[in-house]
């Protein structure tokens, strides 16, 4: 049973300065992943690595499937810790977790050595060879090969030795909170919620957006979102989520503007929205799950005529991919269960029969012309009555 994990990063791009905001950041989002897990886990960061100590009891299965959620981790290996260096010591205790790790031993095997304390009397290539040899007395069962081993021990030393030879892959990306943070327009969809996933995996914190219109949109579709913003967070860390109250907003714009083209002229409301609560939360950017030609709404026109009302960059990150791209991430996000429970939503009950699918930007323009006595109002009304939930 494993006491310790060592963590593998992706060092590229975190020299110098941003190195140690990186791992800061990695740490931090470690200790988030750990905090719900029975179990009490020392996490610490040394000589570029970052260690993760077992202080008590715990279960591994279930410690192993947080790290594996925590972005910028490119591996996590189970790892023993031998205090006592001293070099007969360290051959007995190579020699205890090859025989605690692998009761058959009939396999091929290379040491792979790394010495970190310069001030160690035997340096890495004889450390692998002697190891070796040393491994070969005690299991004269095992067989060297260096080129394609089945198994590589590894045997790190510095002013502990850190033995391992699992390295379970990691999720890769950035650690969260090292790019910034962006707003994310959730909705109760398959799309929106891999969209959210996509953005944090390159490290940027998200906050998110949903629109709600009661009575066309019910309690259930509203917790749906919100069971939705908590699968991603488990991912992505905290998330406030601002439940907008979008109905009067909808009727006005049922009420004064040409049907089919109600669900553009939406849309643009939800962006502008979108961006006002994005500037006043420090959030550089705007997230959605729209995916170019996958409905009306999403040709090239149409993206065109939401984007002409956004002065912040909107990130489209599935923009390219087909449906059943998205749904393999949301599958394998565990978000898809979710986005498929059918309630309704507030972009299908005043969606038009035939909306406009290329729209002309000013002719748009000039229906929202229709809106001028009442929007700027209804719009403040929706930003002071915001409901925000702390998602985590
Ligand atoms: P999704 O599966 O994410 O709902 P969709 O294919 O249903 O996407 P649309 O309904 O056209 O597509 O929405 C496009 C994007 O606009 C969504 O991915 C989401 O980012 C945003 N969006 C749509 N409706 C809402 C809403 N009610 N609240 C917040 N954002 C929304
Ligand atoms: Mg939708």
């Amino acid at each position: 049973m494993f006491k310790a994990f060592l963590i593998k990063y992706a060092e590229i791009g975190i020299k110098g300065k941003n190195r140690y905001l990186f791992e800061n950041a990695l740490r931090d989002q470690i200790k988030y992943a750990l905090k719900d897990i029975d179990g009490e886990f020392y996490v610490s960061k040394e000589q570029g690595r970052i260690y993760i100590e077992a202080l008590s009891e715990y279960d591994y299965e279930e410690t192993v499937e947080a790290l594996q959620r925590v972005f910028g981790i490119a591996a996590i290996c189970p790892v023993v810790i031998i205090e006592d260096t001293a070099w007969d010591n360290l051959v007995k205790e190579v020699g205890n977790f090859v025989e605690n790790q692998y009761p058959d031993r009939n396999f091929t095997f290379k040491v792979e050595a790394k010495r970190g304390d310069k001030q160690y009397p035997i340096k890495s290539p004889d450390i692998c060879i002697d190891m070796g040899a040393a491994l070969l007395d005690r299991f004269p069962e095992m067989k060297v090969d260096v080129r394609e081993p089945k198994v590589r021990i590894n045997v790190e030393v510095r002013h502990k030795a850190y033995v391992y030879s699992m390295i379970i892959p990691g999720p890769g990306g950035m650690p969260v909170g090292t790019n910034g943070k962006a707003m994310l327009l959730l909705s109760g969809g398959i799309d929106s919620p891999v969209a959210g996933y996509m953005i944090s995996k390159r490290g940027v914190k998200i906050d998110a957006v949903y629109f709600h219109a009661p009575p066309y949109t019910s309690e259930r579709a509203k917790q749906k979102v919100v069971d939705l913003a908590k699968l991603v967070s488990r991912y992505s860390g905290p998330i406030n989520l601002h439940v907008v109250n979008f109905t009067d907003i909808q009727l006005y714009i049922y009420e004064k503007c040409p049907h089919d083209e109600l669900t553009i002229i939406m849309r643009r409301y939800m962006m502008r929205i979108a961006q006002t609560i994005a500037t006043n939360t420090n959030c550089l950017g705007l997230i959605t799950g729209e995916s170019i030609g996958q409905v009306a709404s999403q040709t090239m026109q149409s993206l065109a005529a939401t984007d002409a009302v956004c002065e912040i960059p909107v990130y489209r990150p599935v923009i390219g991919f087909d449906k059943q791209d998205i749904v393999d991430i949301a599958e394998k996000i565990n978000t898809y269960e979710t986005s498929i429970l059918p309630f309704e939503d507030c972009c299908t009950i005043f969606v038009a029969k035939h909306p406009v699918t290329k729209p002309n930007i000013g002719i748009i323009q000039r229906s929202e012309r229709n809106l001028e006595e009442k929007i700027d109002e209804l719009v403040k009304t929706a930003l002071d009555t915001i409901e925000t939930i702390e998602v985590k």
